[in-house]
C-alpha cells in the first residue's frame, strides 16, 4: 500500500483491512473484487491485485508467515527490491541497505557534497547506504532515521541545516554547490490515463453486479479515445472482467 502512495493516505483503509484480514490466509480467501473494492482510491490498483496474488502463495507456499529474507521476497507478486529490503528491514531488523528518493538524496549531500542523487544506480545507492549501516541491532532504527531525515530535515527543497542532527555534511562543508542537472519536472495527476482508470474503476466499485458499457462511457466524456484506451488496459491488467452479456465486471465478480 505504501508503494508511492504518503502514509496519510494509507492509514484511512490499513487499519479496518487488517481487522478485516487479518492474515495472508484471509486476505486469499477473500474475492479479487473484494480486495479491489476495500482498496477504496488508493491508486495503483493494480497493487491490490498483487497483493491478493502474494497473500496466495504466502499461505500457501510459506506457512501463512510473510518470509523475512530479501531473495524469498522478491519472488512474491508484486514485491520489488525496495519492497522486499523494506520488509526485511523494518519488520525483521535485517541489516540491509533500504532506498529511496529521500535516503538518495541525504546521502548525495552528506556523503558526495552534491545537491541531489542525480540517476539512480541499485548497486552504487545500495553499496552507499550499507557503507552507512551500523553492524548492529540499530540498523534497522538507523535506516528509519535516515529516511526520515531525508523527509522531514534534509529536504528537496529547502534543507533544515539549522535543525539537522548532523555535525558532519559535506554539501554543507562544500557551501552548497548548485545542482548540474535542470530541476525535474513534477507529474501531475489530472487528465492521465491514471486518473481515467481511476474513475472507471469507481463505476464498478459502486455497483455490486456488472455494469452496462454505457454506464461506464459517462465516466469520462472529455476524451473518448483516452477512456477507451484506459478500459482496454484495465482488461488486459486483470483488473476489470467482461461477462459473457457484454458487460463489465471487478476481477472475480462475474
Ligand atoms: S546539514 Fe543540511 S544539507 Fe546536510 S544533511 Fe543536514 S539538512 Fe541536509
Amino acid at each position: 500500500m505504501l508503494q508511492q502512495t504518503p502514509v496519510s493516505r494509507v492509514l484511512s483503509i490499513w487499519p479496518d483491512w487488517v481487522r478485516r484480514w487479518p492474515t495472508a490466509s484471509a486476505t486469499a480467501a477473500a474475492t479479487a473484487a473484494d480486495v479491489l473494492r476495500a482498496w477504496g482510491k488508493l491508486g495503483y490498483p493494480r497493487r491490490a491485485k498483487r497483493l491478493h496474488e502474494c497473500a496466495t502463495i504466502i499461505a500457501r507456499d510459506h506457512d501463512d508467515v510473510v518470509p523475512d529474507d530479501v531473495e524469498t521476497l522478491v519472488t512474491l507478486p508484486g514485491v520489488g527490491s525496495y519492497t522486499a529490503r523494506a520488509v526485511a528491514c523494518f519488520a525483521y531488523g535485517r541489516r540491509v541497505p533500504v532506498v529511496d528518493t529521500n535516503v538518495r538524496r541525504v546521502v548525495a549531500r552528506v556523503v558526495h557534497g552534491r545537491a541531489d542523487a542525480g540517476v539512480p544506480s541499485a548497486a552504487r545507492d545500495h553499496a552507499d547506504v550499507l557503507a552507512l549501516l551500523p553492524n548492529s541491532a540499530v540498523a534497522k532504527q538507523f535506516s528509519v532515521a535516515l529516511m526520515e531525515l531525508g523527509a522531514t530535515v534534509c529536504t528537496a527543497r529547502g534543507p533544515h541545516c539549522g535543525s539537522c542532527p548532523l555535525s558532519d555534511c559535506a554539501w554543507r562543508t562544500a557551501g552548497y554547490p548548485a545542482a548540474a542537472g535542470p530541476s525535474r519536472r513534477v507529474q501531475t495527476y489530472a487528465g492521465t490515463d491514471r486518473q481515467v482508470r481511476g474513475r472507471l474503476l469507481d463505476v464498478l466499485r459502486d455497483k455490486d453486479s456488472p455494469v452496462s458499457r454505457a454506464e461506464l462511457d459517462v465516466a469520462w466524456l472529455t476524451d473518448v479515445a483516452q477512456r477507451d484506451r484506459a478500459l482496454a488496459s484495465l482488461l488486459v491488467d486483470g483488473l476489470v472482467t467482461r461477462t459473457p452479456d457484454g458487460r463489465f465486471a471487478l476481477a472475480g465478480e462475474e
